[in-house]
């Protein structure tokens, strides 16, 4: 069965660039049946944050990515010092006592002879006295995972065929001076333990992966297949990465962004097939295929998520808003027209509750100087509300006879007097929603 995961650290809000590595995982376990696992990845007890926890789950429930099953790492520790010990039996593991000055160090000397800065494993070459005096110096150092100098190859499912040299990587810190487990070895043993067949993330990780492979090896297992999706970019193929901040899940969500919209957008972008408005999970689940996406970085705007909340919003039938818009206090009677009348004229859900008020309270008028005099005369011939189906019709008339006036000399400056805007839904159905009409007082 297919297992795949999403794994964020809870120490901030997820926004477009975590929702793709979600939502790509989720697809690919809803597409074949298999499960989803949320993994909280909370080693970092610092800045691990409960409320991001609580976020990133609500987050997910607003999108519809369901999870099976949900682990949290922090719970797992005595599994990850497990790993840790096999790894030190089988001498994989040893520990180093660099201060972050002295590697620094050691990195400048190596770039300065144009070499990759690479850890020099100095503190294999330690004996047991040495160890002691540092450790008696500086306390427990880091332990690193002793990498065989290899190639590492896999065949991932968006990159092609990788290969990594191992030698050209450091050996992985994967606990820290403090005893804290680092990611890196957690997330191996997890996705060990849990059964993870697919995983799919950022290509910032392609390096992790192949430390990752060395260490599932080691440790007895089978790696999952991986995949790395490309990160997104701005519109202009700027980095994202100081803007992520701002693109939370949550302030899309609530800038009206519809849900079905963002998925849409995200499950297709970067990829060779065109994006449309789906309707739902399933029907994103359908065609989704990881190959069709390709390498280069994805190009992001967020202006493309407002036509496609705009065309869910005008497909939804009014039972699907009923309760939302007579909350609003539109009349029961009424509700079903004004849906129809402004689900075509708004963009999000925000847009709704302000036609509400232009229909309660009347609009104020918008009056041309040349059209002062007409709209005087024409507002003696509007009776006052409620209106009827019939109300524009026989009212247009009327002024046509009374006037002269007709076509879009007629109809225009009574649009603007009446909602306060040149364009706008049909007049018909308008004047049957208004329950206050200013440009009365204009009548002389
Ligand atoms: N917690 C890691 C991250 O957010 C997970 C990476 C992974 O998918 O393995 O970067």
């Amino acid at each position: 069965m297919t297992v795949t995961r999403f794994a964020p650290s809870p120490t901030g809000y997820i926004h477009v660039g975590n929702l793709r590595t979600a939502l790509f995982n989720h697809l690919i376990a809803r597409r074949t049946g298999g499960q989803f696992v949320l993994r909280i990845d909370d080693t970092d007890p610092e800045r691990s944050k409960e409320e991001y926890v609580d976020a990133i789950k609500q987050d997910l429930e607003w999108l519809g990515l369901t999870w099976d099953r949900i682990e949290r790492q922090s719970e797992r520790l005595e599994r990850y010092e497990a790993a840790a010990d096999k790894l030190r039996e089988m001498g994989r593991f040893y520990e180093a006592w660099e201060t972050p000055t002295e590697l620094d160090l050691k990195r400048k000397k190596l770039l300065n002879m144009g070499k990759p800065p690479v850890y020099d494993r100095a503190a294999l070459d330690l004996s047991d006295e040495q160890k002691a005096a540092l450790r008696e110096e500086r306390g427990n150092g880091v332990w690193r995972f002793k990498l065989d100098h290899e190639r590492i190859a896999w065949d991932d499912g968006i990159l092609g065929e990788v290969s990594i040299d191992a030698a050209s990587v450091s050996d992985p810190v994967l606990i820290r001076a403090d005893g804290q487990f680092l990611y890196t070895l957690a997330s191996v043993v997890d996705d060990m333990e849990m059964g993870i067949t697919h995983v799919v993330r950022g290509n910032d990780h392609v390096t992790n992966t192949a430390t990752q492979i060395q260490m599932i090896t080691a440790l007895g297992g089978t790696p999952p297949s991986f995949a790395h999706h490309s990160l997104l970019t701005g519109p202009q193929g700027e980095s994202l990465s100081k803007r992520l901040g701002t693109l939370a899940l949550r302030d899309l969500r609530e800038a009206g962004i519809e849900p079905e919209a963002l998925l849409s957008l995200m499950a297709r972008l970067g990829s060779s097939q065109p994006v449309e408005l789906r309707a739902s999970i399933e029907e994103i689940a359908d065609g989704f295929e990881l190959e069709q996406f390709g390498s280069a970085p994805t190009k992001f705007d967020v202006e493309d998520l407002k036509p496609l909340t705009a065309k869910k919003l005008h497909g939804l039938p009014f039972d699907a808003v009923r309760a939302e818009v007579e909350a609003l206090g539109v009349p029961a009677e009424k509700a079903e027209l004004f849906w129809e009348v402004v689900r075509e004229n708004i963009t999000t859900r925000k847009d709704i509750a302000p036609w509400w008020t232009l229909f309660r309270d009347g609009a104020e008028p918008l009056v041309a100087d040349e059209d002062k005099e007409f709209i005087a005369e024409a507002m003696t011939l509007l009776p006052e509300p409620p209106y009827t189906d019939a109300t524009w019709g026989e009212f247009t008339s009327a002024v046509k006879e009374a006037t002269g006036r007709k076509g879009k000399g007629l109809f225009m400056p009574l649009r603007k007097a009446l909602t306060g805007q040149e364009r706008g839904p049909n007049m018909g159905d308008v004047m049957q929603l208004l329950e206050t009409v200013p440009a009365k007082s204009l009548a002389q």
